[in-house]
């Protein structure tokens, strides 16, 4: 059929569809948040990759020492491997989020991938104690517009962070320490790592840097606390 023989309004409403669904997903800053304009000094501590049969136990140790909240970023294949300490975080009142199943690097995955690494995680913390995760950290902070669409699609909360403290470097102890309290602000979302092979620093700078936080009057909330708090 020649383009004179469609009716105008079938071709504005063709045209119509073809210009929104070839409107490229613009990763935007608003669709990832890194931190939050906060009342107060309230601090999110965030820990990636884990569980950890020895490291996080430790430090789930150190922050129940201290009466503060946390945020873990899991994988699934590791939620899978030691579900019972997901199981131990959530009980001790921490946040669970998803950190994808295998650690894949989602920015260059398609959009299928994607999916089924996010799909892949939820459903690892939710066998094991039915919790549900809303909080997504793309490995590696690497962002691509499908991610952006898959997680929209899931109502997940695309978090990343605002002082990363390179923990996963095997940074000193004491560069960690001073990097933290050097540019902590309230709002921040800090980034630490309970999985990290061959030694981790983070043990060490968490028993400094929590009492000395709580004493410049800091207040420690997991990310979805600090989301809520956030200034409208
Ligand atoms: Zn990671």
């Amino acid at each position: 059929m020649k383009p004179d023989g469609i009716p105008r309004f079938l071709l504005l409403c063709l045209c119509a569809a073809l210009t929104f669904f070839a409107l490229p997903w613009e990763t935007g800053a608003e669709d990832v948040v890194y931190s939050c304009s906060t009342v107060g000094k309230k601090i999110a501590l965030t820990f990636d990759d884990g569980p950890h049969p020895t490291l996080t136990p430790e430090i789930l140790g150190i922050l129940a020492e201290y009466g503060v909240p946390a945020t873990f970023f899991v994988v699934g294949e590791n939620a899978e491997w030691f579900p019972g300490i997901v199981k131990a975080e959530a009980e001790a009142g921490h946040e669970i989020g998803n950190h994808s199943y295998s650690h894949a690097n989602l920015k260059k995955e398609c959009y299928g991938e994607i999916c089924r690494e996010i799909d892949g995680c939820e459903r690892a913390v939710w066998e094991n104690f039915e919790y549900r995760t809303r909080l997504l950290r793309p490995p590696g902070g690497c962002l691509s517009d499908a991610l952006v669409q898959a997680a929209g699609e899931r109502d997940y909360t695309l978090v990343c962070w605002s002082v990363d403290t390179r923990d996963w470097a095997h940074t000193p102890t004491e560069t960690i320490v001073k990097k933290v309290l050097d540019s902590a602000e309230g709002g921040d979302i800090l980034l630490f790592h309970d999985y990290i092979s061959g030694g981790s620093p983070t043990p060490g700078a968490l028993e400094i840097l929590l009492p000395e936080l709580l004493r410049r009057g800091f207040e420690f909330v997991t990310v979805s606390e600090l989301l809520e708090s956030r200034e409208k």
